[in-house]
């Protein structure tokens, strides 16, 4: 799927591609004596929380072992190579106000589970070893090469093919849930200040709005000119067994540290 979108992108050709199994520890160590990089961004591993479910053990090989990998590889290599790793909101479970640095974690989905030990990973060896190794805490980030598996993608696609009379329906499960929903190229952007800084640091970033699924419905299907009541039904086989409620960011210290703010709001988000 990575690749579809660098070669949708016109940038496959330009870009050299090393192939790594991140659960592989010689396949990490071997990939990064060859490439030789500066700066590595770990955004691999199992990115669906509603999957994380079905195949638990696959997410924390995949999300954990994965990211320890690459510590491990980085410390025994020991050139200075500065690390990024992709933490998440989802870590913080439900939250009634806006979570910060501050916020402890109390995953609910396996894939939380997963994504908090890669957080101590890298906090841990920041502390043992001085690795330039950071942790972005992001929200959901959401763009058009999103997977369809999210709802996002999932509503807008619908709303495409509702409008032009392929389908009459779009079939959800919880939609009373809140998320904060920001651009993923906000995001990236953030990514890569991070490790411009003199000092490696965990991020929260998010854009500190929130909106329920049901408001990203009725946006989308008004920019088409139609009323999502009419076509949207609540199916519980969507349902989690386990659900965050609500997701909202503090990223203050973004904002004030890297001078981040994202640039795309929610309504052109959902456009
Ligand atoms: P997540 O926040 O990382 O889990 O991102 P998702 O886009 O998968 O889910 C966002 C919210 O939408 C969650 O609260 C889901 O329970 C809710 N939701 C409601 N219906 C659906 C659906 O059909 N698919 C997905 N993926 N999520 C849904």
């Amino acid at each position: 799927s990575g690749f579809e979108n660098l070669r949708r992108l016109g940038i496959f050709d330009k870009i050299e591609t090393v192939t790594v199994a991140p659960a592989d520890y010689d396949s990490v160590h071997r990939a990064l004596r060859v490439a030789e990089p500066d700066e590595v961004y770990n955004l691999s591993g199992q990115s669906s929380v509603g999957l994380s479910f079905q195949f638990p053990s696959e997410t924390l090989e995949s999300i954990s072992v994965g990211n320890l990998n690459f510590l491990e590889a980085i410390r025994v290599i020991g050139r200075p190579v500065r690390f990024y790793n992709a933490c998440s909101s989802e870590c913080f479970g439900n939250i009634s106000v806006a979570a910060d640095g501050t916020t402890p974690f109390r995953p609910r989905s396996p894939y939380a589970v997963a994504k908090s030990a890669a957080f101590w990973q890298v906090a841990n060896y920041r502390e043992a070893y001085g690795l330039f190794a950071t942790s972005g805490i992001l929200f959901n980030h959401e763009s058009p090469r999103r997977g369809i598996e999210f709802v996002t993608r999932k509503i807008t696609d619908h709303v495409a093919r509702i409008k032009h009379g392929l389908i009459d329906e779009l079939r959800l499960g919880n939609i009373e849930a809140t998320r904060d929903w920001g651009f993923a190229g906000d995001y990236v952007r953030a990514m890569w200040l991070m490790l411009q800084q003199d000092e490696p640091r965990d991020y929260v970033l998010g854009t500190g709005e929130s909106h329920t699924v049901r408001e990203f419905l009725a946006a989308a299907f008004s920019f088409v000119g139609l009323d999502w009541e009419q076509f949207v039904e609540v199916d519980p086989r969507y349902f989690r067994p386990v659900e965050v409620e609500a997701l909202l960011a503090d990223a203050s210290k973004a904002e004030k540290l890297l001078g981040w703010a994202p640039k795309v709001a929610f309504s052109d988000l959902v456009k």
